[in-house]
């Protein structure tokens, strides 16, 4: 079965968490701060808080950002669930705004008449998380122009797009967001087996997060609420969880990073070929903005005939190719229907859903494999 994502895992990788596991520390030494640093460097933002999923770093950014009961988020309907999910964590109420089928992406028009509806009703959000689908930007500028206004926040929901660009901007600068989050899970673009991070350029939000992630508790000096007891004591200020990441998962994390521009580049060259391979096919290619560098997570196909997407599917499995499809709409999850959410209240997801299948991509996909699959699939569609 040729999969549809795959991680790459060198010698060096392996060598790296080795060493962590012959050092002093599997947890809470010196590694964690190490790949906080590269990843921050990387995107060129001040902070980076290192966690051990991206769900987790979803769930202290918004606890950081003051979401609680009462409180309006809004995300895309196309992403995994872990996007909205966070909202309700943290006893919020979740909302979804349509997507540009184009891009895949929450569309800035859609959002623009959403707010003006909500500015009436006195709903406004209090955080938006925009999803980079497929490691697709975004429109950031746009969003944050609607947004600002209103004082409302930015978190980025960048699980598919490290090692991509808007603007000539890396991913994770926060040029247009207060924070964002990227997951290290094994399909992603680079692993740390699990893992996440939240970059910010807020030194607030920075510091409240690495109190959320390992039980609300300091040991800074200068942070005492009350007198300094000795060198044991330390003191729990907010209600945090435990969300570190490993040393042994920051080594794997770290290892990966070197190698994120030439996993993005061999990324978009086999995106340009599924390109020319299926050249004059009756689908479309979910797309990146053009001012924008795809990390390319997903290559997306919609079908121009979405009656035969079950058929197409089943018969490339049967073929051994592990085709996809990312997302079911979350609104339309059982758990979200329960909410009161229906089909029909974000059109352009449904059918955008009805059209779409994901095709192989990762580094380690070779030529002949991508050749097969266009040729797989050309043959169901003629
Ligand atoms: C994978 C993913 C997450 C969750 O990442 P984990 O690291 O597995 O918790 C969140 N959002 C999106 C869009 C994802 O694809």
């Amino acid at each position: 079965m040729i999969p549809y994502g795959k991680q790459d895992i060198n010698q060096t990788d392996i060598d790296a968490v080795i060493n962590v596991l012959k050092s002093d520390y599997l947890t809470q030494g010196p590694k964690v701060p190490e790949f906080e640093q590269a990843i921050s460097q990387y995107v060129g933002a001040v902070h980076a808080v290192a966690v051990n999923s991206a769900t987790s770093a979803l769930h202290i950014a918004c606890l950081a950002l003051n979401i609680g009961e009462g409180d309006i988020v809004w995300t895309s309907p196309i992403t995994f669930v872990a996007s909205a999910n966070c909202a309700l964590y943290c006893g919020a109420k979740i909302d979804f705004v349509d997507i540009d089928p184009i891009t895949g992406n929450m569309c800035p028009k859609a959002l623009a008449q959403k707010l003006k509806i909500a500015l009436k009703e006195g709903q406004l959000p209090k955080v938006v998380i925009p999803v980079h689908m497929a490691g697709h930007s975004c429109d950031m500028q746009a969003i944050n122009q609607l947004l600002t206004p209103y004082n409302i926040h930015i978190i980025e929901d960048a699980s598919h797009a490290i090692g991509g660009q808007y603007q000539q901007t890396p991913i994770g600068q926060c040029q247009y967001s207060d924070i964002t989050i990227f997951s290290f899970h094994p399909v992603k673009i680079i692993t740390s087996a699990e893992g996440g991070m939240a970059t910010t350029n807020d030194q607030n939000l920075a510091d409240s997060m690495r109190l959320l992630r390992s039980h609300g508790i300091t040991k800074q000096p200068e942070k005492m609420l009350r007198s300094n007891e000795g060198d044991w004591y330390y003191e729990q200020h907010q209600l945090g969880m435990n969300y570190r990441m490993t040393d042994l998962n920051a080594a794997l994390g770290l290892s990966q990073l070197v190698r994120v521009d030439e996993f993005v580049a061999q990324r978009n060259r086999l995106a340009q070929a599924y390109h020319s391979c299926l050249n004059g096919l009756a689908i479309e290619h979910v797309s990146p903005l053009s001012d924008s560098y795809s990390a390319r997570h997903l290559h997306i196909i919609r079908l121009g005939n979405a009656s035969k997407r079950r058929m197409i599917f089943d018969a490339m499995r049967a073929a051994g190719i592990q085709v996809h499809v990312h997302y079911f709409p979350v609104h339309l999850q059982p758990y979200y229907l329960n909410l009161g959410f229906k089909a029909g209240d974000f059109k352009q997801a449904e059918q955008f859903y009805e059209q779409i299948l994901t095709l192989p991509l990762y580094p380690e996909l070779t030529t002949a494999q991508l050749e097969y699959i266009c040729a797989t699939l050309k043959g169901l569609l003629e």
